[in-house]
């Protein structure tokens, strides 16, 4: 009798109370401050200097300065933060919240755009002096 009656309660509580499991992918999940989630880059700040690719210990990111690339391998990459660290520009930031499931591994390779200067103007002619007379 007093197994039932503690299995009743047990059904009741559970009946009446939230479920402890969250219904993700339809609810987005709120990740707590502070989480290390991935390295994004504000990639028209960066001056491809490669200072993020020399201190990443595993190696994770590659910058090419010919190139104008720079890429992150999100399988290597474990969330130090060295990167955000050493950017002398502070262009790299780790944002809560990890990337999207898939099937296959994947880097994510940025290429900063090419702002064109705008052509300098041809110096004008220097003012025609008139002669004395
Ligand atoms: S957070 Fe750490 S491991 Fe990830 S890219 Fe930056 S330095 Fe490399
Ligand atoms: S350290 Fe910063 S500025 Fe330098 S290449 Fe990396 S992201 Fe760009």
């Amino acid at each position: 009798m007093a197994q039932f009656l503690t299995f009743t309660k047990t059904v009741m509580k559970n009946l009446f109370s939230k479920p402890a499991t969250t219904a993700y992918p339809a609810v987005p999940r709120e990740y707590p401050e502070r989480t290390r989630g991935h390295v994004e880059i504000n990639i028209e700040e960066c001056i491809m200097c490669g200072m993020c690719m020399r201190s990443c210990p595993p190696g994770a990111i590659e910058v090419k300065r010919a190139e104008n690339t720079w890429t992150i391998n999100r399988f290597d990459c474990v969330q130090c933060g060295y990167c955000v660290e050493k950017c002398p520009k502070k262009c790299l930031s780790i944002v809560p919240g990890y990337q999207e499931p898939g099937d296959a591994k994947f880097v994510d390779s940025v290429v900063k755009p090419v702002v064109e200067k705008p052509a300098e103007e041809a110096p004008k002619p220097a003012a025609e002096v008139k002669p004395a007379e």
